[in-house]
């Protein structure tokens, strides 16, 4: 079972995955190494090697040559860097983007999904008709509350018609998904995060196609050829690239068992009360992932009821402060404002097991009669 350090079953891997293993290693082991990648000395290269290991496992996993990743400090930074240092002057994101996209540039158009949580393809054909090689469009691979897949490549394939750029945010799709190749999305550039892959917060990476050469937002010395300016956070970046390399070396066999487990815990949910919604159900999507709602009970309340019986899971619509406000995905989907505040998110990972399955059907079953009784 999932639990340690007092984490009971925890079922909250999009939010943050715990450390895994191999990163846990890497990071005790990087711990004692000293060391600025940029000093010439031995200990200096020592540290670089350490960078050029991680940056290898990065671009293998994005299918890019080592020397178009960046590492960042997160999703948010890479998101940021992406469609800022772009700087095409039209942009369009899509309504369900996580914030930091959403925020990167207030100028930018909303494109409308729908009731699947799916692109509109024709929200994005008059922008980019009406942009043409002026525009930067930013739509995400898989959403973080719903884990709704988006049709990159066919999103792609319109944005380079038109002469737009094509960023994608796969910040969620990463390690859960086979390919989130640059080849395979079709995009100009692909934001990765550490903190959702089993390394630590604090570490990500926008991994550039040639074709794309963003200006630098953070300025100042020349580490990461220019792009980002700032010491590297070696111990984040060994964490990040230890993480990355254990999705290579066994992330298709964990997949395959983390999607048996969701849909076992899904089907249990959807058998426990005939009211509840699952979001994004009918499309394809995440493996890890259950949005589910239940008419009449906030996800608020939900998700404290279940974090007493030792499940820890996010209400979809909880934002950085924890308030849960409606979730601006599951309105963008079509949801009433009520509907949008009681989807729980459900996300498994790496350390979830078929005790955390029965544990929380059986926690979902004693709050469901309660409710009844
Ligand atoms: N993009 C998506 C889809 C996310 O889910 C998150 C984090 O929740 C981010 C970006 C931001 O990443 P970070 O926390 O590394 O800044």
């Amino acid at each position: 079972m999932s639990r340690d350090q007092g984490a009971g079953v925890y079922l909250d891997h999009n939010a943050t995955a715990p450390l895994r293993p191999e990163v846990r290693t890497a990071l005790i082991a990087a711990m004692d190494q000293i060391g600025n990648p940029s000093s010439i000395h031995a200990v200096g290269r020592r540290a670089r090697a350490m960078v050029d290991r991680a940056r290898e496992a990065v671009a293998t996993l994005v299918g890019a040559e080592p020397d178009r990743v960046i590492f960042t400090s997160g999703g948010t930074e890479a998101n940021n860097l992406a469609l800022r240092g772009g700087g095409r002057s039209r942009v369009a994101v899509s309504e369900i983007e996580h914030p930091c996209v959403l925020k990167a540039r207030l100028d930018a158009d909303l494109l409308a999904v729908d009731s699947n949580g799916l692109i509109d393809r024709e929200d994005l054909a008059e922008f980019l008709a009406d942009a043409g090689a002026d525009g930067h469009v930013a739509v995400m691979l898989a959403n973080n509350e719903t884990g709704v897949l988006e049709p990159a490549a066919e999103i792609a394939a319109l944005c380079r018609e038109a002469g737009a750029l094509f960023h994608c945010d796969a910040v969620q799709a990463a390690g859960k998904l086979d390919d989130i190749t640059l080849a395979g999305t079709g995009a100009d550039s692909v934001t990765l995060s550490g903190h959702k892959v089993g390394a630590p917060a604090g570490i990500g990476a926008l991994v550039l196609a040639d074709r794309f050469d963003p200006a630098p937002e953070i300025l100042g010395g020349g580490q990461e050829r220019g792009y980002r300016a700032g010491t590297e956070n070696l111990l984040g970046i060994v964490g990040f690239g230890a993480a990355i390399e254990a999705i290579l070396d066994h992330g298709l066999a964990e997949r395959v068992r983390i999607e048996a487990l969701r849909d076992r815990l899904e089907a249990g949910i959807v058998a426990l009360s005939s009211d509840i919604i699952i979001h994004g159900r009918e499309v394809a999507r995440l493996p890890n992932t259950i949005c589910a709602g239940t008419p009449g009970l906030s996800a608020d309340r939900m998700v404290m009821k279940l974090d007493l019986a030792g499940v820890r899971v996010s209400a979809g619509s909880a934002c950085s402060s924890g308030k849960v406000t409606p979730s601006h995905v599951l309105s963008a989907m079509g949801c009433d404002p009520t509907a949008a505040t009681e989807a729980i998110r459900i996300s498994l990972g790496w350390n979830t097991t078929e005790d955390d399955v029965d544990t929380t059907l059986q926690a979902l079953e004693r709050i469901f009669a309660r409710r009844a009784g």
